[in-house]
């Protein structure tokens, strides 16, 4: 079995990345990445401080702009029309979840769909349903890159992925149509889900159940993808049962250091992609 590690990918997609700054250097331009954060949650105010140093090591200029759980969804608003406004910002994150009082859906329409960086603008969304260049989201475009960057083919390929959330599964399986594989999406009202699994060439796990993808589940060979993150026993597992799979996968992602690493990168890919999209 050959481990998928997120940190090999990341430093390939740097180097491609690394021309695309150059690029923007000569045009005077370094990729601004805002990252708002509301509340004090302590999991996702560390989450959001790592993301940060990592898109400025990225090159890019990222900061946090944190917010009082107490705002109200107006002037929420109005700071994400002043980063709208700003030259100096390309991408711009909103870290979920939000308090209760604030509509997600609004908050994310109000973004410029040019600076969405999460992808999740219905407008990229529309743009990847119908085969048209757009902001991906990060999860699902980091796992194409794991994909990409190490060589395994797509096209023709059966994908199965397990999920269907407008953040992981369904541009999941958008991204893997749009290069080709023929793709099955699996959820929790699919009826036996391991007869399914074990066609995949290529196995998505993104239905936030720890280590609910075991061996038998599990093709001779298959290249599987571990989207999950859960806290179990103080330490982070993911959605597949890593020590079983791992003796009948080709290709495994591991959970730390598979996908959520391959996610940040891509979003400093996103925000560079945004900025060179704002010179034309
Ligand atoms: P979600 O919104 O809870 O969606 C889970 C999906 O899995 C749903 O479509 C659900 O089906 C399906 N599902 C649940 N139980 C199932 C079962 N027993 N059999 C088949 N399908 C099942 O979660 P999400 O936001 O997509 O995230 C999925 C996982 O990825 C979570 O562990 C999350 O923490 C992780 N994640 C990781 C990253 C990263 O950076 N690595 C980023 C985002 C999310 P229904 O639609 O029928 O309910």
């Amino acid at each position: 079995m050959k481990l998928l590690e997120g940190k090999v990918i990341a430093a390939q997609m740097r180097e491609d990345m690394a021309k695309d700054l150059e690029k923007l250097t000569q045009a005077g331009v370094k990729p601004g990445l805002r990252v708002i954060l509301i509340g004090n949650d302590p999991a996702a105010a560390s989450y959001v401080r790592m993301v940060e140093r990592r898109s400025n090591k990225d090159g890019l200029d990222a900061s946090v702009l944190y917010l009082e759980d107490t705002i109200s969804e107006e002037d929420l608003l109005n700071e994400i029309v002043k980063l709208n406004e700003d030259p100096s910002v390309h991408g711009i994150l909103v870290q979920m979840p939000l308090p209760k009082h604030v509509d997600k859906d609004k908050i994310i329409e109000a973004i410029s769909p040019e600076k969405d960086v999460d992808g999740f603008h219905e407008i990229n969304a529309g743009k990847l349903y119908v085969g048209l260049d757009a902001l991906n989201p990060c999860t699902p475009y980091g796992a194409i890159h794991m994909l990409e960057y190490s060589g395994i083919e797509i096209s023709g390929k059966h994908a199965v992925v397990i999920g269907r959330s407008n953040v992981v599964g369904k541009p999941m399986a958008m991204l893997l149509l749009e290069r080709n594989a023929t793709v099955t999406i699996c959820h929790s009202r699919t009826k036996d889900l391991a007869a399914l699994t074990k066609q995949a060439d290529i196995l998505i796990a993104a239905a936030g159940r720890p280590h609910m993808v075991t061996a038998d589940m599990v093709k001779e060979g298959a290249v599987v993808i571990d989207v999950g993150i859960h806290e179990v026993d103080g330490g982070i597992t993911g959605d597949v049962d890593f020590e079983s799979v791992k003796e009948v996968a080709g290709y495994l992602s591991p959970v730390p250091g598979g996908v959520g690493t391959t996610t940040i990168a891509t979003l400093s890919w996103n925000t560079i992609k945004a900025a060179l999209k704002s010179l034309s």
